[in-house]
């Protein structure tokens, strides 16, 4: 039998990169995978490569920069078995040079919607005593860099909403972990100066690949890691390990 039978899952930022390739891994097992994103074409993209995968898919138009869409998107998904919150942005600004709307945009986006989208469908989950939310963080949340400051703090929020809801929902039986990236091979980043140069400087000397991301949001989803909450897990090459 498969990791996620007959279990209904939420991936938001699921149009490309490593989100898509989450929502293609758990569709593979067995999971109805509801993506979300801001690009209908790009979601009819991900919609098709779980079909081609023999899984199930569905597509919800959002914008969850906006408040009002993060509520609306709970109300069309309804009741999930899983969550993951990967949806991110990550301009990179010297904090002397950092605007007011641009710091709104990153917490807006990797923090407000992963927490009103978390409180909209938790309680659902603790009602049937079961569930897993999965917020992909960063290893820059753990880290210094000369830039990013507002980035890194917001993945690092991630780690702190992961850790309270772990306490807040456990004795539910629902668990909360992050998986925290480091350098991952998709296309939002790969441009980025320095990129070829961080994977290199990981102990398995390379970058990770967006399906590597998605096994470890797996393995945290299903039942495989029933005793496993509270965590955050770097799948990072060793990159936090250095
Ligand atoms: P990506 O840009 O391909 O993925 C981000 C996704 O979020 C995209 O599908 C994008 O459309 C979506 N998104 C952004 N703003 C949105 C909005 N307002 N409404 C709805 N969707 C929105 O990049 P990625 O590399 O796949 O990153 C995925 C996640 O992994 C992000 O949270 C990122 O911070 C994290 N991460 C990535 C890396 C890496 O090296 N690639 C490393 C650490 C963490």
């Amino acid at each position: 039998m498969r990791t996620l039978e007959n279990q209904k899952a939420l991936v938001t930022g699921a149009t490309s990169g490593i989100g898509r390739a989450i929502a293609v891994k758990l569709a593979e097992e067995g999971a109805t995978v509801y993506v979300t994103g801001r690009r209908a074409e790009l979601g009819k993209e991900t919609v098709d490569l779980i079909e081609k995968a023999g899984g199930t898919g569905h597509f919800i138009v959002a914008d969850v920069a906006n408040i009002d869409d993060v509520g609306r998107l709970a109300e069309e998904v309804g009741e999930v078995d899983v969550l993951v919150n990967n949806a991110g942005i990550f301009p990179f600004s010297p904090t002397p040079e950092q605007s007011l709307d641009g710091y709104e945009q990153v917490f807006g986006v990797n923090v407000r919607a992963a927490y009103f989208l978390t409180a909209a469908l938790a309680p659902a989950m603790v009602a049937k005593k079961k569930g897993a939310i999965v917020n992909v963080s960063s290893v820059a949340g753990q880290i210094g860099t000369p830039i990013g400051s507002v980035y890194n703090a917001s993945k690092a929020a991630m780690d702190a909403l992961t850790r309270s809801w772990a306490v807040e929902f456990g004795a539910a039986g629902v668990r909360v972990n992050s998986v925290a990236p480091g350098p991952i091979a998709t296309e939002a980043v790969t441009g980025i100066d320095m990129f070829h140069e961080i994977s290199e400087a990981t102990p398995l000397t390379r970058a990770g690949q967006p399906e590597e991301i998605a096994e470890a949001v797996l393995f945290l989803a299903s039942d495989r890691a029933s005793y496993i909450t509270g965590a955050v897990l770097a799948a990072d090459g060793g990159f936090v390990a250095t």
